[in-house]
């Protein structure tokens, strides 16, 4: 293996550890407790796990969590009140609509709807544009693509005048990822399911951001010597040795991209621990944000 490995848990660690003093010291100088809101509409398991998994990561960072579970038939109208009344509620900093939601919900009024100083996700169109906007700062960052930024600076990758490519568009991954990587001065090129001979493009890339969802789909040989790489990829692999019958894989053929890499993350244990982690650090700006 030539790659170094990025340790998305002990990193992931460590900014909660960083949260847990500063929730700690905010309380002891008579400050609020961050409160975060967390929203699962239906009963969707993957969801319920991630929400449970963030309600556990405030009660172990010292942060009130108010948990909000509607039924998958909601009204498009009672969400929006159930949203209405947490944007009001003092308690709650930050809310978080676990998505993604039943196809008979507008997605999109729903995140409009969040108070911007409440917007832990970061998914709000007005986040989003002011981080695609030169001179201008979003509240907050979204999470996940946040927490790959975060691996690349931890492991001493030089972001400014890279060339970086970004694998996948989407809302919530690859489009923040890649006006991220544009504000920390990066030359950036965005792939997606339309564009053609990515392996050569992939080739080009001193950090790649790959976040497809699609099984191992980046080969060793697509790989830039010496390049980083980040997995946001969450595949699973059918695996007869494990007892559930698979193992979670990224886009990124590991152990062949291992060899040429300069840096990668594992998956698990890459970008993944970072996405809550970086919420917690949200939640905590967020209550930051509302004491002033
Ligand atoms: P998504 O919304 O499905 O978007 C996938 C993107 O990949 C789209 O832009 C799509 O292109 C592109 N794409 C799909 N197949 C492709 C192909 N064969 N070649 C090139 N581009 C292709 O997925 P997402 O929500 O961004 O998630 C991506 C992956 O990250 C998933 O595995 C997900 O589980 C994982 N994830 C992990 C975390 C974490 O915390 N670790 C958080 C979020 C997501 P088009 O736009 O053209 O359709």
């Amino acid at each position: 293996m030539t790659a170094q490995l990025i340790d998305g848990q002990a990193i992931a660690q460590k900014v909660r550890d960083e949260v847990k003093v500063k929730v700690a010291e905010r309380i002891a100088a008579g400050k609020s407790q961050p409160g975060l809101a967390t929203v699962l509409v239906g009963e969707r398991v993957d969801s319920a796990t991630y929400v449970s998994m963030k309600q556990k990561a405030c009660a172990d960072l010292g942060m009130t969590s108010f948990h909000h579970p509607v039924p998958a038939d909601i009204s498009q109208e009672d969400l929006e009140k159930l949203i209405k009344e947490l944007n009001a509620d003092p308690k709650v900093n930050g809310i978080l609509v676990q998505l993604p939601l039943p196809d008979h919900l507008d997605e999109e009024r729903v995140l409009q709807l969040i108070s911007i100083e409440k917007d832990v996700d970061g998914f709000s169109p007005i986040n989003i544009g002011r981080l695609a906007q030169k001179g201008r700062e979003p509240l907050f960052v979204p999470c996940t693509p946040y927490g790959c930024i975060y691996l690349l600076k931890e492991a001493g990758v030089q972001i400014s005048g890279a060339n970086a490519v970004v694998l996948g568009r989407s809302n919530i991954v690859g489009m923040p990822a890649a006006l991220l990587l544009v504000k920390e001065n990066a030359t950036v090129t965005v792939c997606h399911s339309r564009t053609k001979n990515i392996a050569d493009v992939v080739r080009q890339a001193d950090i790649l951001i790959a976040a497809i969802g699609r099984t191992e789909m980046v080969r060793g040989e697509w790989i830039k010597p010496g390049a980083a790489v980040i997995d946001v990829g969450m595949n699973s692999k059918p695996d007869a040795t494990k007892k559930r019958g698979y193992r979670l894989v990224g886009d990124v053929n590991f152990d062949e991209a291992k060899e040429v890499a300069g840096f990668i993350t594992p998956v698990p244990g890459g970008v993944g621990p970072m996405t809550i982690a970086m919420l917690m650090a949200n939640t905590l700006r967020a209550a930051e944000i509302q004491d002033e």
